[in-house]
């Protein structure tokens, strides 16, 4: 096999999705796995760069609804991981800090599996009135540890990245309106900027935080047709308020337990579907708002013409610094590789727009310009550069978005027998909409009877906030029991 061949992918998404994402995953440089201790993953700098554009959207997003910035340490008292299994019934695979050199601790620690045992002790502290609430916190580019004993890069491993709300608030309304903004900061960062189309449920009781009231999460569809759920939000309650005594005088001047909601985006999640939903043949393909590198200028010379490619470097140059200026990221690729392998190493990585310049448009006073998504070459003249850029990158933003979303509205069906249900979980997968007769306990045996006749399919909820409504005479898909819920059912990794 020839060098050039081996850089490239060389698997069809659609012949083997899982072997094509490890390929993008490794070739576009997003990650390394050879860090040699399972779990453990390496974000190498392009792939670490698409992650922090996710976190500087999410962080620009809470911070707009009054959040402010916190960084608890890694590690967690046991006592406090101890209260958040008794009272919350969350008791994740958890590592232990047990020893320091050759000495054994007097007191052993947790690395934190998640923030709630860690941060609300201190809540307990930091709040005695109900002046100083509503109080929201966040954290951000922080990492979690559970001991996951399956891992893949981004969906599952022992260290994962993390961003969390914790917020609290005197009323159950607040609480709820939180949840609504946390609705709003998914359709915000997830839809707007990486172009990924989602439902949001309400999960069924049996698949809640153990800790929570209700729990709510935008789901989307992966190409091998299994749902991934992209952030959870939580209505807490009071659960954890009194799992931790947290409370404020009231105006009553009676002390009151606090209500809380907490918000999990999932920044790894969002990058693996950003990876599988968008990516194609040739590799990644990135939304403009973000790629780490947005336009790659490539210098299309010829070494026997001295003078011709000095004038074209020049142009290249002063086009890169122009559109820099504006704020485009923007990179001249004046190495020593050949145009064609230029093309192809950034096709890979994803970048949206590329403007090759040749002699002969450089003659012109013009330049093409190249859409990851169509591969058509554009002339444009290089007056006309910045609004073609403009354009061209809405419309390559559009694409990706008509694209996933024709993906996901063809892949949610309705089902309303078992059968039909089974053999569209079979042959196309995706999202099933099914009547089922309950999404609190008693419905968990029918839940549970329906992932062992279809190898593993579950109920994901009811769509959020807006239930839809069940015809009369609808029948609970797996007991036949009159249907009080329209469910949406699905494989999930
Ligand atoms: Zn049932």
């Amino acid at each position: 096999m020839a060098e050039e061949d081996t850089k490239g992918i060389t698997i069809s998404k659609d012949k083997d999705f899982s072997a094509w994402y490890s390929q993008v995953v490794q070739k576009a440089e997003l990650a390394d796995i050879r860090f040699g201790i399972q779990g453990f993953l390496v974000h190498r700098p392009w792939g670490f760069m698409i992650i922090r554009k996710i976190y500087e959207y999410l962080e620009q997003a809470v911070e707009a609804q009054g959040h402010l910035p916190f960084l608890f340490p890694i590690a967690v008292k046991e006592a406090d991981l101890q209260k958040e299994k008794e009272h919350a019934g969350f008791s994740p695979e958890v590592f232990w800090v047990e020893s320091a050199g050759s000495k054994k601790m007097e007191e052993r620690f947790a690395l934190r599996p998640t923030g709630e045992a860690q941060i609300y002790p201190l809540y307990s502290l930091w709040f005695r009135s109900h002046n100083e609430l509503p109080f929201k916190g966040y954290q951000s580019r922080i990492s979690v540890y559970r001991n996951e004993m399956t891992t893949r890069p981004f969906l599952r491993g022992r260290e994962f990245l993390f961003f969390e709300t914790h917020d609290v608030f005197n009323t159950h309304e607040e609480a709820l309106d939180q949840i609504q903004q946390d609705l709003a900061t998914c359709e915000n960062v997830i839809r707007e900027k990486l172009k990924i189309p989602f439902l949001y449920f309400k999960r069924p009781d049996w698949d809640r935080f153990k800790g929570a009231d209700a729990t709510y999460s935008p789901d989307t569809i992966m190409p091998d047709g299994k749902k991934i759920q992209l952030a959870s939000t939580h209505d807490l309650g009071t659960n954890f308020s009194k799992a931790y005594t947290i409370q404020v005088l009231g105006k009553d001047e009676k002390k009151h337990y606090v209500w809380q909601t907490c918000f999990g985006p999932g920044i790894w999640r969002s990058m693996a579907a950003l990876i599988g939903i968008h990516g194609d043949d040739q590799g990644l393909i990135l939304p403009f708002a973000i790629a780490p590198l947005q336009i790659v200028i490539v210098p299309v010379t010829f070494t026997d013409k001295k003078d011709v490619t000095e004038k074209i470097v020049k142009v290249g140059q002063k086009l890169e610094a122009q559109l820099s200026k504006v704020g485009y990221r923007v990179k001249f690729d004046n190495g020593p590789d050949t145009p064609g392998a230029k093309y192809n190493h950034w096709e890979l990585h994803g970048v949206p727009l590329r403007i090759e310049l040749g002699p002969k448009e450089v003659a012109r006073r013009a330049c093409s310009l190249v859409c990851r998504t169509e591969k058509k070459r554009i002339p444009v003249a290089l007056t006309a550069v910045e609004k073609d850029i403009k354009k061209h990158a809405k419309m390559l933003d559009e694409a990706l978005e008509k694209r996933a979303t024709a993906y996901f509205k063809h892949n949610t069906r309705s089902a309303d027998l078992f059968a039909d249900l089974k053999k569209l979980l079979h042959q196309h997968r995706g999202f099933v909409k099914s009547p089922f007769c309950s999404v609190h306990k008693e419905g968990e045996a029918c839940a549970d009877k329906l992932q062992k006749e279809t190898e593993g399919a579950v109920v994901c909820g009811t769509l959020y906030p807006q239930e839809e409504k069940v015809k009369s005479g609808q029948q609970c898909i797996m007991c036949g029991k009159a249907a009080k819920h329209l469910v949406y059912i699905a494989k999930t990794y």
